[in-house]
């Protein structure tokens, strides 16, 4: 039911503050002496579509057709596990970069379907959020990435109901835990602090 590893998913819908807040989480945990691995579901996904000259940009992953994202996805869950089994033991934790739920142009896809929790068999599932108008106003200021197509406020706050679902959706297969944790604006630290406590009691 699980990797030697301790697994920790972080999901959060685009622009929530995701990569920001592990940012915080690797500088408490290199603090703390305990080993982590960071990964980026999404960084695995276009590096195999760059490797095949599709796409160069992570925000155009979702518009491709969705058979090919279903196989970037397969093959970005198996990558990443398989590189963090030759490099993580027992007491190692690898923490995934992720979503719960896409809002692909073919409709809202699952992030972690029955195949890739297969893979990842997540110990805990994290989902990071704040108020759908504070993350529209990060989407705004964040101008290198191309996050409108999720919609303002309203769209956003759509998209945050469904995630929570999905999220909860993939715990069931693998007993993995779901922590709401709230990324304040100004704080990232304290979601980290929130994300590393929990881990520790895995
Ligand atoms: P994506 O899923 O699209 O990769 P993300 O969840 O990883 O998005 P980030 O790239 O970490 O989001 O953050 C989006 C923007 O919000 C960035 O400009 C970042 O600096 C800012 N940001 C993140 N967290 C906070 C915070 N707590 N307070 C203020 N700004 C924040
Ligand atoms: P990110 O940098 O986290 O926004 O990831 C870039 C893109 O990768 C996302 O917008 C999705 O299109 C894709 N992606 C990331 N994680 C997954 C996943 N678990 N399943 C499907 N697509 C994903
Ligand atoms: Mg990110």
């Amino acid at each position: 039911m699980r990797n030697p590893f301790r697994v920790v998913v972080v999901t959060g819908v685009p622009g929530v503050g995701k990569t920001t807040v592990l940012g915080k989480l690797a500088e408490l945990a290199e603090e703390k002496g305990i080993r982590i691995k960071i990964v980026n579901f999404g960084s695995s996904m276009l590096n195999y579509a760059v490797r095949e000259g599709i796409i160069n940009n992570r925000d155009e992953i979702r518009r491709l057709p969705l058979r090919k994202q279903l196989e970037l996805q397969q093959l970005a869950a198996r990558d990443i596990i398989d590189t963090a089994s030759k490099e993580l033991g027992e007491g190692d934790y690898l923490i995934i970069d992720t979503h719960a739920l896409v809002k692909t142009v073919a409709g809202y896809w699952p992030g972690l379907p029955k195949h890739v929790i297969d893979e990842l068999k997540p110990d805990m599932i994290a989902v990071i959020e704040a108020s759908p108008e504070v993350i529209a106003a990060r989407q705004a200021r964040d101008k290198g990435r191309y996050r409108s197509d999720i919609g303002g406020p309203q769209g956003i706050a759509r998209l945050m109901e469904y995630a929570r679902a999905a999220s909860f959706a993939s715990a069931v297969f693998y007993a993995s835990t779901v922590a709401i944790v709230e990324n304040r604006e100004g704080a990232p630290e304290q979601a980290a602090q929130e994300i590393l406590e929990k881990m520790l009691n895995l």
